[in-house]
This record gives C-alpha cells, structure tokens and sequence, in this order.
C-alpha cells in the first residue's frame, strides 16, 4: 500500500502506517536520498565506541527550531565530526553571579546522527506523476529544478497577485535561513509578498491577547525590541520572590532559554518555593518543585477563576461589608484595572477614550468580578471604599458592582450551518459562583489547595512564568487573559520579585531580531494586502487615523502589525483559507478571512517546516492537494518543499529540494526571549547536492532575473551579500554595530555563544510594567484604556471588525430559562449599548470549557505508544504524526 493510500483513508492506524514508511525505508527506493553506500542504522549502533577526545573542535550550536541557544564542542577531523561534548570551558556555578555554562542538550548532542543518515535527501527531485505517488518521483538538475520553480512562481504572480503563493510557517531550523524563502517571496512585492500569518501554532494566543489585554507599550520597556509577548521581569529577578510559579512551564525539557532550568534550580537553592502547575508530572515538577499541582488538561482557566473568587469572598462578606485583612485592595485595582469591577463611568489613561466616557465603559453586572460571583450579590451591596470613590469621582455610598452576573448559563454557536459546530451549546457558568468547590470538580485541583494557591498569590511576592501549553486548546484564550489579572490585582507586577510572563531579556536586538527587522524588505511594495477585504475599521470604538494599518507602535489595536489580525491569517487554519480564499467564499469553520478574502492562493512553498506533521488536519492537506478540478488541473499550482529528509509534505510536492541542515551552513540564533546569543557555524559538509536555503533562493531569484535585488539587503544601505556566511556576519554584527551585543563576528567564533546579560556592563535589568505601576496615569498601558484590561471590550470589537459574526442568536439557555440575565448590555462599538443580544466572544475570560470535536486532536506519542506496536527497545522507527500533535 502506497503511503498516500494510508494517508487518505478515512481510518487510519498507527500501526498501518509504520509499517508501510518502514517497507518504503526499507526499499530506500526514492530517488535523491542516500540509499546504498551508507551504514545501516543497527551498524553504527552496535560495537559503538566513543572515540577518544583529540583534535580541533569548532564552538556554537546546531539546533532545529529548538527554544535553547546552547553551546556544544563539535570534535573534527578530516571534515568529519566524530564527537559532541556540551559547553565545558567555562566557569560553572551560580547562574546568578554569572558563573553558568550555556549547556546543551541531548538533540544538538546527537546531532552526527542527522548529518550522516543514509536517508538523506542529495538531489532535486520532481514529481511526475500524481501528487502523492512517490514512485512519480525523478532526480532532475539544480538547473532544471530551478529554472521550472522560477518559471512556475512567475506565472502564478502575473496571473493571480502580489498575495498569491504562501510561504508556510517553516521555523527549519534556528538559523534565520528560513528568512532566506521569505525574502524570495518577497521579491515580487507586497508588504509581505505572500499572504502572512498571525497566531502561530506556539504562541497565537500569547501574541493575540497581549496587544489587547495588557500590552507594555513602549514608555514601560527599555528599548522597541520584541514587544510581541507578555514578559515577566528579566529572569534573574526570580531571586528576588517568595514563589515562583511555573505555569504549564516546563524548562526542563523544552529549554525555554539555555540556561532557565538553572536558574530555576539555583533560586530554589536561594529559598525561592516553586510550584508546578502541569496535567502532567514533568521533569520539571520532578526535579524542581517544591509543590506540584496537577491539573486536568485545558481548565487552567477555570482554577484562576475559583483563586480570584476566594480573594473577593475573604475581602468582602456576604453582606457587603470590607473584612478585616482583606485579600483585595479595591482602589488599587481599579487604578491598574479595567473592568475588574463594574464600571460605567470608567477613568481611563488616554485623552481619546476619556473624552467619550460611554464608550468604554462596563456595564452593571458584565465585569469580570461579577461573572466570578454569580448570582452571589455580596458586591451590589458593597459601598466603594472611601479611596476608590475618590479615584473614581463618584459620590460616596456609591456601590461597587450595580448588579449581579449578566452573562447566561450557556453559549451557543449558531452563526453558520454548514459550521462543524453549529448548533451546539457549551456551559459558561455565568450563573455559578466560581468557588474552589465548583473549580475542583473541574481541575482536580483539591479546595485546600486552590485556596492555598490564592492566598499565596495575594499575600506574597509572586513570580509566574507561562508556557505555550496553556493556551493550546479551543478556548485557549481563556487562561492568557486571565493570568495577567490574577497578577495584577494581587499586585505581582511591576516590582522586583513581582512578574507574570515569559523569562524575559531580548531587550538586546539579538541576531535573529536584526534579520527580521532589517534585512527582509528587498523587493518593491506592489501594496497587496488582504486587510481592505477582511478588517472593518469601523466595528472599532477608535477609527481614523491612529488605526491606519502599520501605523507603527502608537495604534493601540496593532501596534507593530506583528499580532495585528487586519492583514494575516491564522496559521492553524491555513488549508480552509487556501482551499477557500477568493474561490468559494466559504470556509468549514466559519473562518472570516476565507469568506471575505478575493486573493487566492495557488502556490505553498514549504522548507523545513513539515506541514503533514504538525497542521491540525493531515486528511484536510492531502485532499487540498492532491484532488483535481474539473479541468483537470490542481487548484495549487505549485507545491515546493525543501528538507534535509523525505517527509510526509515532500510526498505531496512537486518539487523537493534537498537542504543543509544545522550544522552543514552558516547561522545565529539565541535562546527563546532570553539573553543566550549562539553562532551556528558551517561544521560539515552537506551530503550530495543538497544546499542551504541562501543559495537555493539566490538560484531561483538569478532566473527570475532578480539575483541583484535578492542578494542586496533592505537596510538602505546598498550592502550587498553573496553566500550564507556573510549572510550570518552581516545578521550579527548589525546587532554588534547596534550595540546590542559585546562581541563582533570574529570573536563569537571563540567561545561559540553568549550569555548577553552576563557580559553586557550596563546589565538592563527589565522589571516588566514598572513605570506603569509607578506611575500609570504618565505611563499608560499600550491598551484601550491604558490599563489591564479585565473587560476587554477591545478584544470583541476586533472580532467583529475582522468580519466575524460574534452574535449566539439563541433566546433561552440549554435548559429553557431565560435570555439574558438582568437585561445583561454587552456592547461594542458596532452596537448600541441598549442591543440585548447575547456574544460568542464576550469581553471577559470565562471558562468554557475546550469544544470537543471543535479541532482534530491528535495522539501525543509516549514511550509506552511506541512499545505497543512492538517495536523492540533501541529499534529505530520513522513516526508520523497523525493529526494536531504537541511537540
Ligand atoms: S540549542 Fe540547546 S536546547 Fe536547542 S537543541 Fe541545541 S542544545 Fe538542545
């Protein structure tokens, strides 16, 4: 059975398509991999002898797209690597006086086992028969493979636009190679010169909330560099806290930061408590925690909600009355936050929205402290303390929500029948009092222990670092928003040993920053954008001129473009708007921007980043590619791929060209947000005619007749580079001349990498938000309001601008009841503040919990899966992963 047969049925086993990959590596039939000639995998693991540690070593790191920047010693002779030891030469000790190795891991220690594979791809290879057939494929020249991609991307542009091939998210490996394809790309224009995207399969809900919901802006960070991600303070602060808590954070094993799993280690050490709070008891929780809390996968944000609800019921009793040692200081949070409260004559920090007082404020019953209490009335009959009346300017007596919960027992989707989730209905709890009682039969997490929970967080200084897993679900948005709140209003912000976020120290423009910012812009701007048909500006409570596209870091809804929904796509849903954009005007899952966008797709360009492996739908890509139109032809013109190896996505191209991987070309790259800045150096030949991606992209621009323009960099310069080498020099002295990095070029190929805040004199050390709190009427939030924002009115009004239609039509709840609760006014810019409809999207975080059947989730591979196939211990297998997977 060919593996496309397997990939398309409708059922498909693990076990069926292990054995049909391992009879095609048997065969090793396809042309352009290695084949005879190698080792065979079982000879180089038999009889293995280290060899003895001599010779010349080169220094630096060789990673895929990895969230370390590790340094490791490659040991070569005669071209060959022949041993890979970790950092070792410098001094190692405690990580917060500067003494730390920059250690690497198991992967770039295994690294030889990449390069020297017998599977690896040597030559171009073409398709010529169907997509998917893998006996269609044929060895052709770089000459021919070349000169046909280039005839090819040139006809799809003239025919179909600036937006009309899709470079799809394809990190390859940690060098900023991958730019390379994109700048080709971009060689025909538009500001991207492909349709980008947004919400990336790691971060999207980081990035997404964070513009809307507490966005640091400019005024409260050091420098404009990476300001796409809720940081916590720089990560040496941890010290500095009673607790630190790592929230589906898990260092030891995802290496967010080279160096972070140390630092945890070493505050530990130093009398720092950490809590881990993970479904699953990771090596982290294993080695680092004093606590561990698990937790039932994707109800995170229901464990926030019952926290936030014990602090409100132990500030105020059942009587309204302000308890002795309360948990909450009210005047403090209306200060910080917006929204935590009712709020209908809100105080906010920008002249624009303070001038037009009704159109931001919060409704009587729809903040969030009025969703977390339900139908408990404790707050209708508190009276404002005497502070925050004065903050406010309303009189005394004035009671601090005027009504209870306005938000219904359920939520409905019901914009779209041909929708898979039309017509179901979710719980939202808007009823139910949030108590550690209710959150415990949905987390697991015991009662003692969440009230535990929320009195630490109210009573010591808090440190929280997040990971991406949190908001990986449906619903995921959920507990992003929430987290900054619960900090906020505990006051674990902006002080030292106070934060929420990722570990957090680019504040250095590290090489990959340069590479992005500077260097990506060749080409010239044809102005194609998908913005004018998908976004809506007036559905915005601020129009006009602040809200013009790209209209740099003073528009509050899009501040850099980067998590700016106007003019992307969602990179989870990219086959709906490939398959729809500009075609049928429909989308499966009710997706706006393939109902709305006129520019089609009609060529996927893909290197290093296997699609087939980690996009939501394996069985939706294979029938986007592979089925015909009724002329006979492919709706995607063209389908190019480059890896080092034959993948499932190399099956459904018509070209595959085969690729340097780390190691085999020059790179730079750096720890995710932190201060490690590693060199990538070139180690070892590429195997056959496999090439880096400078050199493939510099090859199909000479034939588009644009190799001049491709090979100068945008920095207005008129530099020029000609090989991936200089390339990388250039990437990282532009961070060196900037200041940003103590060491040239020439002098990184000394050590191999940096920890840039260690070395650095001035040391800037980033409290996250600590003019705001300092003073945050001077240093407002880059938000609406200026403030966190707990009522995100914002977030709902971007929903809708992008065209998506956020009204649940339905008039009673799943059980009958009635429509909206207390004549519940949830409005937008769009809607008059009397429109009694209920929302889809509210501007509150509640909890809702993931939709089943929303998304295909694939199996997450464990040792114990791989054993029941009966794949004997030390065999190697070729795994697919069959649907959405977790790395
Ligand atoms: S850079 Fe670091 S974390 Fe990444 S693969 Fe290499 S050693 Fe591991």
């Amino acid at each position: 059975m060919k593996i496309m047969e397997i990939f398309t049925q409708k059922k498909v086993s693990r076990r069926s398509v292990l054995k049909a990959m391992s009879a095609t590596a048997a065969a090793a039939t396809i042309p352009g991999c290695g084949g005879s000639g190698g080792k065979a995998y079982e000879g180089t693991d038999q009889n293995l002898v280290p060899p003895e540690i001599t010779g010349s070593y080169v220094l630096g790191a060789a990673p895929h797209n990895c969230g370390g920047g590790c340094v490791s010693k490659f040991y070569v002779e005669n071209g060959i690597v022949k041993r890979i030891v970790t950092d070792e030469d410098r001094d190692d000790g405690d990580v917060f006086a500067g003494k730390s190795q920059i250690r690497s891991c198991a992967r770039c220690r295994s690294k030889a086992d990449w390069w020297y594979r017998n599977d690896r791809l040597t030559k171009p290879l073409k398709q010529t028969k169907q997509r998917g057939d893998i006996t269609g494929f044929v060895e052709i020249s770089w000459d021919q493979a070349v000169t046909e991609i280039a005839a090819k991307m040139k006809n799809i542009y003239a025919t179909y636009g600036g937006t009309s091939i899709f470079n799809l998210l394809a990190p390859s490996d940690r060098s900023d190679q991958s730019n390379n394809i994109a700048r080709l790309t971009r060689l025909f224009g538009a500001d991207s010169g492909t349709v980008p995207w947004v919400l990336d399969f790691s971060y999207g809900q980081h990035t997404y909330s964070y513009f809307f919901v507490d966005h640091d802006g400019l005024v409260n960070r050091p420098t404009a560099t990476c300001v796409a991600l809720r940081s916590a303070n720089y990560r040496s602060d941890v010290v500095n806290s009673d607790n630190l808590v790592l929230w589906g954070y898990n260092p030891a094993e995802t290496r967010a930061g080279a160096q972070t799993a140390w630092f945890v280690t070493n505050a530990r050490e130093k009398g720092v408590n950490v809590t881990v709070i993970d479904p699953r008891y990771t090596r982290t929780a294993e080695a680092m925690a004093d606590d561990y809390v698990g937790i039932t996968a994707g109800t995170d944000a229901a464990l926030m909600l019952s926290m936030l609800y014990y602090m409100i019921v132990n500030t105020w009793d059942e009587n309204g009355n302000l308890m002795a040692n309360p948990m909450l200081d009210e005047a403090f949070i209306r200060k910080y936050v917006h929204g935590f409260f009712d709020d209908t004559s809100p105080k906010h920090y920008y002249a624009d929205i303070a001038a037009n007082p009704t159109a931001y404020q919060v409704p009587a019953g729809a903040s969030l402290s009025a969703y977390i209490l339900g139908t408990d009335d404790r707050l209708t009959k508190a009276a404002m303390s005497a502070a925050a009346a004065a903050y406010t300017g309303m009189p005394a007596g004035t009671k601090i929500n005027q009504a209870t919960s306005v938000y219904p027992k359920t939520i409905g989707y019901n914009v779209n029948d041909s929708d898979a989730l039309y017509n179901k209905v979710a719980p939202m709890y808007g009823q139910t009092p949030k108590t550690p009682e209710w959150a415990s039969a949905i987390t697991g997490v015991r009662v003692a222990k969440i009230q535990a929970l929320a009195t630490m967080y109210a009573t010591k200084k808090v440190t929280t670092w997040v990971g991406g897993s949190i908001q990986r679900h449906t619903e995921g948005e959920q507990p992003v928003n929430l987290g900054p709140i619960l900090a906020a209003v505990t006051k674990n912000f902006g002080q030292a040993g106070r934060s929420y976020g990722f570990p957090f120290e680019v504040e250095y423009k590290y090489p990959g920053t340069m590479s992005d910012k500077v260097a990506l812009n060749g080409g010239a701007a044809n102005g194609a954008s998908i913005s004018g048909d998908t976004y809506d500006f007036s559905k915005l409570t601020l129009q006009g001129g602040e809200l013009g596209p790209y209209a740099g870091n003073t528009a509050r809804y899009s501040p850099t473009g980067v998590a700016a929904t106007m003019n992307g796509i969602a990179i989870t849903v990219w086959p709906d708007y490939v398959r729809n954009a500009g075609k049928t005007g429909k989308s499966k899952w009710n997706y706006s921007r393939s109902i709305n966008s006129t520019k089609p797709v009609k060529g996927l360009i893909c290197f290093g980043g296997n699609f087939m492996s980690h996009s939501p739908n394996l069985k939706d890509i294979t029938d986007l590619l592979t089925t015909k139109g009724s002329n006979g032809t492919y709706d995607i013109e063209l389908v190019l791929t480059g890896d080092m190896f034959f993948t499932a996505s190399s099956a459904l191209s018509d070209y595959v060209l085969p690729c340097a991987g780390p190691g085999e070309k020059w790179g730079e790259t750096c720890g995710w947000l932190t201060a490690e800045a590693v060199v990538m150096p070139k180690i070892t030949d590429p195997p056959g005619e496999a090439k880096n991606e400078f050199e493939i992209a510099r090859l199909i621009a000479a034939k588009l007749g644009l190799e001049g323009t491709y090979k100068t960099v945008g920095d207005g310069t008129g530099t020029v580079v000609n090989s991936d080498y200089e390339w990388s020099k250039y990437n990282w002295n532009q961070g060196y001349a900037a200041g940003q990095i103590d060491q040239d070029w020439d002098a990184i190929q000394k050590v191999g990498g940096v920890n840039m805040w260690d070395q650095r004199a001035s040391k800037v050390k980033v409290i996250a938000k600590q003019k705001y709190y300092q003073d945050p009427a001077a240093n407002p939030l880059n938000t609406l309001s200026g403030k966190i924002e707990a009522y995100c009115q914002a977030m709902t009004e971007d929903y809708e601008a992008s065209k998506m239609n956020n009204i649940d039509t339905r008039t009673t709840d799943a059980d009958g009841t009635a429509s909206l609760y207390n004549g519940g006014r949830i409005y937008t810019a769009s809607t008059a503040a009397s429109a009694a409809n209920r929302r889809f999207v509210y501007p509150i975080p509640m909890y809702i919990p993931p939709w089943k059947g929303s998304m295909p989730m694939g199996p997450i591979l464990t040792c114990s899966a791989g054993r029941q196939p009966g794949i004997p211990s030390g065999n190697r297998s070729t795994i697919i992963c069959i649907g959405h997977t977790r790395p």
